[in-house]
């Protein structure tokens, strides 16, 4: 059987970043459910914006997450919360910054373009201030 490819969306494995397999141990049925979720509101997110974008970073687990510079010691990336897609040319940041109703609908949050600089962040969780744009 030929397996169909849809090059628009992305999938579970493109979170996963096959760390599902080293770290199949940390990888709850909650996270698997978080991670599920993520996946879909994104992909609803970048089909509304006519773009389409790699994950640069998807789940993190919390070993690996320790040795990746600047990365908060309680990121979002550790419970399949959090998202960073390749935005170099910065559309994206761009789009959701003029659609944040978009965001609020899809339950997004995003992390302020300043300060993600050739990539794009989003959450399914409100941060600290509960703002639908967030300074890290
Ligand atoms: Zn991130």
């Amino acid at each position: 059987m030929i397996a169909k490819t849809r090059n628009n969306t992305l999938k579970l494995a493109d979170y996963y970043m096959g760390r599902d397999a080293e770290y199949r141990g940390e990888l709850t049925r909650e996270l698997r459910a978080n991670a599920r979720d993520i996946v879909r509101r994104v992909n609803r997110l970048l089909k509304r914006a006519g773009l389409m974008r790699k994950v640069t970073s998807g789940w993190r687990p919390s070993a690996l997450n320790a040795t990746v510079p600047g990365a908060a010691s309680g990121s979002k990336h550790i419970s399949c919360l959090a998202i960073d897609l390749e935005d170099r040319d910065g559309a994206l940041d761009a789009w959701c910054m003029a659609n944040l109703p978009a965001l609020e609908e899809l339950g997004l949050w995003l992390e302020h373009p300043k300060a993600t600089r050739g990539w794009c962040h989003l959450q399914t969780r409100p941060p600290r201030s509960g703002n639908r744009v967030f300074e890290p």
